[in-house]
């Protein structure tokens, strides 16, 4: 299916001369966004998965749902101050602006397959700070999926050998 019609795209937001792709009209329709999910667990049905890990806000949207179409657990990655156990943080740079990124000290178990989720890649800086807090705590990070990939940004260079899925690139 082509999912880029449900897409849209504005411009110049959060800032001038970015063109961001706003996936909220794609998730107001419930049977497309049941295929966005369907369709990446179709592609990871080889892909040996502990659980999936998914940075707030947007990669909940699509790591949740697709931990439970696994059949697996989720583990959300929050912004600084969120999670109220003891965590590990790591700071990092977006396209636009920077924050710090937070997990669980307890939410992975040394060894575990981890599969990360996110609803775009860009840059690759959330996905590359992401890798190195699930590896801080000892799991494996075996792959990273994506609604969206912006091609032009080389994200994929930054995150290393892993195995990398997206549906729509722009
Ligand atoms: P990166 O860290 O790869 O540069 O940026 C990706 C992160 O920023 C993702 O978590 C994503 O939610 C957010 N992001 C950056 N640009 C866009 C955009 O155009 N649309 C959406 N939906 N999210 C974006």
């Amino acid at each position: 299916m082509n999912f880029k019609p449900y897409i849209r795209v504005i411009e110049d937001f959060p800032q001038p001369g970015i063109s961001f792709k706003d996936i909220t009209t794609l998730l107001q329709n419930g049977p497309v966004y049941r295929e966005v999910i369907n369709e990446l667990a179709r592609q990871l049905k080889e892909v040996e998965i502990d659980c999936i890990a998914g940075p707030e806000a947007r990669g909940f949207v699509i790591g949740a749902p697709l931990a439970i179409a696994l059949g697996v657990g989720f583990i959300p990655i929050r912004k600084s101050g969120k999670l109220p156990g003891h965590t590990i943080e790591a700071d990092y740079a977006l396209e636009y602006g920077k924050d710090k990124l937070a997990m669980h000290q307890d939410a992975i178990q040394p060894g575990q397959k981890v599969l990360i989720a996110d609803d775009l890649l860009a840059t690759g800086g959330t996905i590359a700070t992401s890798i190195n807090l699930i590896e801080q705590l000892g799991g494996q990070v075996v792959g990273a999926a994506f609604l969206i990939e912006l091609l032009e940004l080389n994200g994929r260079e930054k995150l290393g050998p892993i195995d990398i899925i997206s549906l729509v690139t722009y």
